[in-house]
C-alpha cells in the first residue's frame, strides 16, 4: 500500500475511540463481565480465516465483541485480588511503547528507551529509599521480579560457597536453605521452583501473618550452609509487613541473603504516613515489586531491584560470569532481566512517576490506604460484619458469621455487580477480601462498597 495509507491511521483511530468509550463506561458499568470465556471462544474462534481483513475492521470486531466479556478491573469499584488501575500518562505512554516497537535490550541500539528506563530506575530507588547504586530490571510482574532477585541470590550464595553455577549447574552444588514466612505469597514458592531450589522452610507468623523473627532465628540455627530468607512487604490478606529490622538482623547473623516480596507493599515507603511499615527494609539484598499494582501502570510491569549489580548481571546477563566487567556502569537492560528481547515496559513507569511526582505518588499510595481504612470503618459499623485484620495498609478482610454466610454474601455481591470483591480463606475461615489499589477509588466508591456489602448481607439473611 502507498505510504500514508498503510492501514495504521484508521486502525489507531478506531482503537483510540474504543479505548475512550471503554474508559468512559467504567464509572457506570456493571463491574463483572456479562459473558464467560467459553461463550466468547465461539465468537473469536472457529476456523482460521482463509482471507484477511483490513486492520480497522479487525479492531472494530475485536472491540465490539470483546466488550461484554471485559471485567471493569480499572474501575474505582473493583476491589478484587490486588489489581491496580491505569494512570492516563502510563496508558498513553504504553501505546507509544508499542508504536515505537523498540527491542529494549541494548543501550547502544535503543538509547531512548534505555535512558528512560535508567531514569525511572533512579527515581524509583530515590522514591522507595533503596540504595542508589542498586540495579533495577523491568520484568513482567512480581513473580518474575522475585524470581530475578532470588536468581541473583542463588548465584551469589553459590559463588561465595566456591561453586561455579554457570559451569557446573545446580546438581551437586551446596544446598541453599530457603526460608519464607508461613503467609508468603505462593508465587515466591514458584520462583524458588523455577530456580531449582525446592520447597522452602516455612517460618511461623503472628496473627496478622507477620513472620516471627525468633522463629526465623531458630530455623536458621537448625542447620548450616548458604541461606536465602524471603520476607514480605504487604500480606495479601491483612496487608501486614514483616518486622524488617528484627528479621534482617537475624538473617545477617546467619549470613543469609534477604529478599523482600513487596508486590504491592513496597510502595508504602513512598508515603510519609506509611513509611513506618517498611522501616529498615532497605537493609535487604533484593526487592521485588509490581508497577502494575499500586503505581497503576498497565499490565504487565514488575520491578526487580538488586543491591549487588554484579550478582544480578552474572545471573541474568548473556555472558559467562568471568565476562562481567561493567558492574559499576549502568549496564545493558538485558543484563538485569530474564529476557533478551522485550518491550520497553519501564517507559510507563517513568511516565507515571513524571506525571505524579514524589508528592503525587505519596498522595496516591496514602489515598489507597485511607480508602481501605474508611471502608473498614464503614463495614465495622454494620451489624453482623467482622473486620478480621488490623487495617494498616490497603487490605480489608471481612467475615459475616459462619463460612456459609460469608460465601453467600460474596456470591451475592459479585452477582449484584456494583462492586467486585474476592472471596478467600484466611486463618481457617472463609472471608471476603477488599483490596484498594486503584487511584480512581474515591469517597463515593467507598460509600458504594459499604452499601453493596450491607445490601448483600441483608439479602442473604432474608433468603
Ligand atoms: C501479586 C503478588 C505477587 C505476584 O505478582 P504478579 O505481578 O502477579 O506476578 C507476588 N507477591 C504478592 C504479595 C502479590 O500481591
Amino acid at each position: 500500500m502507498a505510504h500514508g495509507d498503510d492501514g495504521f491511521a484508521a486502525a489507531l483511530a478506531a482503537a483510540a475511540g474504543y479505548s475512550q468509550a471503554w474508559l468512559d463506561s467504567l464509572p457506570h458499568r456493571r463491574v463483572g463481565p456479562g459473558r464467560n470465556a467459553s461463550e466468547l471462544a465461539a465468537v473469536f474462534g472457529g476456523p482460521l480465516p482463509e482471507a484477511g481483513m483490513p486492520a480497522a475492521g479487525v479492531i472494530d470486531f475485536l472491540a465490539t465483541q470483546a466488550e461484554p466479556g471485559l471485567m471493569a478491573m480499572p474501575s474505582g469499584r473493583f476491589f478484587g485480588w490486588v489489581i491496580g488501575g491505569t494512570l492516563p500518562a502510563a496508558l498513553a505512554s504504553d501505546w507509544l511503547v508499542s508504536a515505537w516497537d523498540q527491542n529494549a535490550g541494548l543501550r547502544y541500539a535503543t538509547p531512548a528507551t534505555a535512558a528512560i528506563e535508567e531514569a525511572a530506575g533512579h527515581w524509583l530507588l530515590d522514591l522507595l529509599g533503596l540504595p542508589s547504586t542498586a540495579d533495577v530490571g523491568f520484568v513482567t510482574g512480581a513473580t518474575m521480579a522475585n524470581f530475578t532477585g532470588m536468581a541473583a541470590a542463588r548465584w551469589r550464595l553459590l559463588a561465595d560457597a566456591g561453586w561455579d553455577l554457570d559451569r557446573d549447574g545446580l546438581f551437586g552444588a551446596p544446598r541453599i536453605r530457603c526460608f519464607v514466612g508461613r503467609e508468603r505469597h505462593d508465587t515466591v514458592d514458584l520462583g524458588l521452583r523455577y530456580l531449582g531450589l525446592g520447597k522452602p522452610t516455612e517460618v511461623d507468623a503472628d496473627g496478622q501473618g507477620r513472620l516471627l523473627p525468633a522463629a526465623l532465628d531458630a530455623a536458621l540455627a537448625g542447620g548450616t550452609g548458604p541461606a536465602l530468607v524471603c520476607l514480605q512487604a504487604g500480606n495479601l490478606h491483612s496487608g501486614a509487613f514483616d518486622p524488617f529490622a528484627e528479621a534482617i538482623a537475624v538473617a545477617r547473623k546467619h549470613g543469609a541473603w534477604v529478599h523482600i516480596d513487596g508486590a504491592f507493599g513496597l510502595w508504602a515507603a513512598a508515603a510519609p504516613e506509611l513509611q513506618h511499615l517498611t522501616r529498615c527494609y532497605e537493609e535487604a539484598d533484593s526487592w521485588g515489586t509490581d508497577a502494575h499494582k499500586t503505581l497503576n501502570v498497565p499490565y504487565d510491569c514488575g520491578i526487580a531491584i538488586v543491591r549487588d549489580p554484579s550478582a544480578l548481571r552474572a545471573a541474568m546477563g548473556l555472558h559467562a560470569s568471568y565476562l562481567v566487567h561493567d558492574a559499576d556502569g549502568p549496564g545493558d537492560p538485558f543484563e538485569k532481566v530474564p529476557e533478551l528481547s522485550r518491550r520497553a515496559r519501564g517507559v510507563p513507569v517513568w511516565a507515571a512517576l513524571k506525571s505524579l511526582g514524589r508528592e503525587g505518588v505519596a498522595a496516591q499510595v496514602g489515598g489507597l490506604a485511607g480508602a481501605a481504612a474508611a471502608i473498614a470503618e464503614g463495614m465495622a459499623a454494620l451489624d453482623g460484619v467482622e473486620v478480621l485484620n488490623d487495617v494498616a495498609y490497603t487490605q480489608v478482610c471481612l467475615a459475616f458469621g459462619d463460612d456459609d454466610t460469608t460465601r453467600a454474601v460474596t456470591a451475592r455481591i459479585i452477582e449484584d455487580g456494583k462492586v467486585w470483591m474476592s472471596g478467600s480463606r484466611w486463618r481457617e475461615r472463609d472471608i471476603l477480601r477488599v483490596s484498594v489499589s486503584n487511584w480512581h477509588t474515591a469517597g463515593e466508591d467507598v460509600g458504594t462498597a459499604v452499601e453493596a456489602v450491607r445490601s448483600a448481607l441483608a439479602a442473604v439473611r432474608n433468603f
